[in-house]
Order: C-alpha cells, then sequence, then structure tokens
C-alpha cells in the first residue's frame, strides 16, 4: 500500500507530470539540486544540531552555530547545484542562511522556552481508522512547554514572501503532522497543540492551533486528494502543468513541456538560430505577423471598396483580370448578447412567455414571428422598439471574361 506524504501530494497538486516522474516512471536524469532547497537543508542541519547540543546541556554560542552551517556548506558542496535567478551568486544565498541562523539565535537563546521532545523526527499514521491512506511526515523540531502544550516548528527558508492569513489556516503540511502527533502522544490533543512556522528569512513567526473540527475536514479532503492521484494513476492520466516551478524541477529534459527549452538552451548562439524547432516557430511567427497586416491593408480596401461603389452609385468595380460586385443589404436586426438593451429586450421577451417559442432567445426566430405577425400586437410593438437598420456587406470577385472568348 502507498504511503502518501504533504510534499508528495503538493507535487501532484503542482503538476501531475512532475509526480509521474518522481514517483512512478522514475526516469534517468542528471541529479541536480537548487540553490534554494541547498541552503534549506544546511540551514535545517544547523538548527537541529543547535537543539540536540542545547539538549544535552552543551553551550553553543553564535559564532559556534555559523561555524557549523558554513563548514556544511563546504563539505556538502557540489557542481550540480543550481542558481536559476541570474541576479544572484550562492554566496549571496549561504550570506542569506546566515542571516537566518544569527537572527534565530538572537530570537531564541538560551532555547529554553520549551523542551524539545524529537527532531527531524518522522510519524506516520494512517487517515481513515481502516489501515488506509497512510501518511508519514518529518517534524523539524517537536516541543513541549512547561504547561504541556505541544508545539510543531517548522522552518522555513524561502525568500519569496511572507504567507498570507488564510495560507496559513489552510496551511496542510503541519496540521497533518499535528494527526501524526495526536497518534503518537496519548496527551497531545488539538487544544493543546500549537502549530509553528519559522519564516526565517524574514525573522517571522506565526502560531495556530486547529480545532478537531479543522483536522477531520483535513483527513477528509487529503482522502479525497489521495483518490484523485489514484484515479490518475489508474487512467495513466498525468498532465504537464508548467509554471514557474518548472524553472526548478529536474525533469525538465524529459517533460514534453521543457524538453525543446532546454535543449536549445544548451546550444551555442549560431547552432540555436539554425535548429530546426527554432527556424519553424521564427518563421511561423514572421507569417502570422505579415498575415495580420496584410488582414488590416484587406479590410482598408475593402471600406475603400464600399465607399466607391456608394458615391459613383455602381454595384460592380472593374478591375485587371477580376471585376468585384460589391453587395449592400439593409437588414433588420435585434440587439445581441453583447448589446446593452440586450437585457432589456430578454426581459420582454419573458414577461410575455415567447422564451420557449424563440429558443432562449434566438433572435432571428423572433424577427420570424414578428414578420408573420405571429405576436400580439401590443408586443409586437415594444419589441419593435429594438429594431434597427444594419448594414451587411459583401464583396464578390469573378474573372473578368474576354468579350470574345
Ligand atoms: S518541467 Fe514543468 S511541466 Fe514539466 S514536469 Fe516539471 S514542473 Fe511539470
Amino acid at each position: 500500500m502507498p504511503t502518501y506524504s504533504h510534499s508528495k501530494l503538493a507535487c501532484f497538486e503542482n503538476c501531475p507530470r512532475s509526480y509521474f516522474y518522481r514517483y512512478i516512471e522514475k526516469p534517468e536524469v542528471e541529479k541536480v539540486e537548487s540553490i534554494e532547497a541547498f541552503l534549506g537543508c544546511r540551514v535545517h542541519e544547523a538548527l537541529e544540531k543547535l537543539y540536540r547540543d542545547v539538549k544535552m546541556q552543551k553551550e553553543v554560542s553564535e559564532s559556534d552555530l555559523i561555524a557549523y552551517y558554513n563548514e556544511r556548506w563546504l563539505k556538502n558542496w557540489h557542481e550540480n547545484v543550481t542558481v536559476v535567478n541570474p541576479s544572484y551568486s550562492a554566496e549571496n544565498y549561504r550570506k542569506v542562511g546566515e542571516k537566518c541562523l544569527r537572527d534565530c539565535y538572537k530570537r531564541y537563546a538560551p532555547f529554553n522556552d520549551a523542551v524539545t521532545l524529537c527532531l527531524e523526527e518522522r510519524v506516520s499514521f494512517y487517515l481513515n481508522g481502516e489501515g488506509n491512506y497512510r501518511m508519514q511526515g518529518y517534524i523539524d523540531r517537536l516541543a513541549r512547554r512547561e504547561d504541556g502544550t505541544f508545539e510543531i516548528h517548522d522552518y522555513k527558508t524561502s525568500l519569496g514572501r511572507l504567507p498570507m492569513q488564510e495560507n496559513l489556516d489552510a496551511d496542510r503540511q503541519l496540521a497533518l503532522y499535528e494527526i501524526g502527533v495526536h497518534n503518537r502522544f496519548e496527551d497531545a490533543e488539538p487544544e493543546n497543540t500549537e502549530l509553528v512556522w519559522h519564516y526565517l528569512a524574514f525573522d517571522t513567526e506565526f502560531r495556530r492551533k486547529r480545532s478537531r473540527q479543522q483536522l477531520e475536514q483535513l483527513k477528509k479532503e487529503t482522502i479525497e486528494l489521495i483518490k484523485t492521484i489514484e484515479k490518475a494513476e489508474e487512467e495513466q492520466n498525468f498532465p504537464a502543468k508548467e509554471s514557474k516551478l518548472c524553472m526548478w524541477c529536474e525533469y525538465q529534459r524529459v517533460c514534453p513541456m521543457q524538453k525543446h527549452i532546454f535543449e536549445t538552451s544548451q546550444l551555442k548562439a549560431n547552432e540555436y538560430l539554425k535548429e530546426e524547432g527554432v527556424t519553424l516557430v521564427n518563421k511561423f511567427v514572421q507569417l502570422r505577423e505579415q498575415a495580420r497586416e496584410i488582414e488590416i491593408e484587406l479590410e482598408k480596401v475593402k471600406e475603400a471598396l464600399f465607399e466607391y461603389a456608394k458615391r459613383k452609385g455602381v454595384e460592380i468595380i472593374q478591375g485587371s483580370d477580376y471585376k468585384a460586385r460589391v453587395k449592400i443589404t439593409r437588414r433588420v436586426k435585434l440587439p445581441k448578447k453583447s448589446d446593452p438593451e440586450r437585457k432589456d429586450l430578454e426581459e420582454l421577451v419573458k414577461e410575455n412567455n415567447l422564451w420557449e417559442k424563440v429558443s432562449d432567445l434566438n433572435t432571428n426566430a423572433l424577427l420570424k414571428l414578428l414578420e408573420n405577425g405571429a405576436l400580439p400586437e401590443g408586443v409586437a410593438e415594444q419589441i419593435r422598439e429594438f429594431e434597427r437598420l444594419e448594414e451587411e456587406k459583401r464583396i464578390y470577385l469573378s474573372k473578368v471574361k474576354e468579350m470574345f472568348e
């Protein structure tokens, strides 16, 4: 039976195709690690070490913490760490990690606000009582305050922006961990469990509680999501969902959405412009531009022909090889769906029980009723107020025949 985690579910939600690659097909791709993920790991390691040392009654200074972080940074650095944003270097990110840790140290030292129960701890549980829908996750830090309150801590190093109130209230990850904690500790209840998010890059902490009802609702929603994933697996339906996350996706070189972009990004400038796909797209864009210009020009010439025909009082205009028959007819029309008077007309039609007769207001059907005198005179008069005359203009071309052909 498969086990799910918040990140596995989020992977499917973000892009079903990447879920397919990561958890089902597992294609051989060069392992890359984004600088953001690398930074997150190093900061997590440093905080884990810090709280372990505190637990062991070992004093840790701010400089010890930073030294450990930098040591781990150097030791783990590898050439496949990718920096997507060209405005920043790996060194910028390393400094961000340092700042996160310094701020955290200043804010929480001497780290005795609660007793740490476990660090980077795995929790697993079933979402329903029947042994189905198994979930697991790793809690960054689980602590208990003197008053018995459990705290589930999560350390974020994301640089984007702080979450909105509603994002925290809807956050699934820590709430799922809470279900795991309630399973593990008999005295843990929704009433005495707090979820704590540390947005380290912003030196900001958020705390929330979940009610019993909210946790039950979360279980239901998560089961529904798992059922959707199982259905996708049955139908082998994992559409690619392009988003800015593609920039960090390790499956770019196999995914149909990004494969060509990835391949061409590896080409030198002179090779790139000769590549078949690039050439075809460029040609297509160029022709479409020309077609648009021609379309505009064509409309202008048509208008000029109508104007010429009216001015000269002619219907056929002779060209060199073709002649143009210009036809202008005037027709009675009623307001279209996009016209502002349409709503009033619809109300009038409904009030007079004509809606069905004119198939949800087919204006041609309504005009036909008018023409055939099939409407009571008072109603016909009111509808006629909506009428307007519109010109329909057409041009028919035909080849000019030689006189004695
Ligand atoms: S490159 Fe983008 S669309 Fe393709 S699998 Fe990755 S996230 Fe999905």
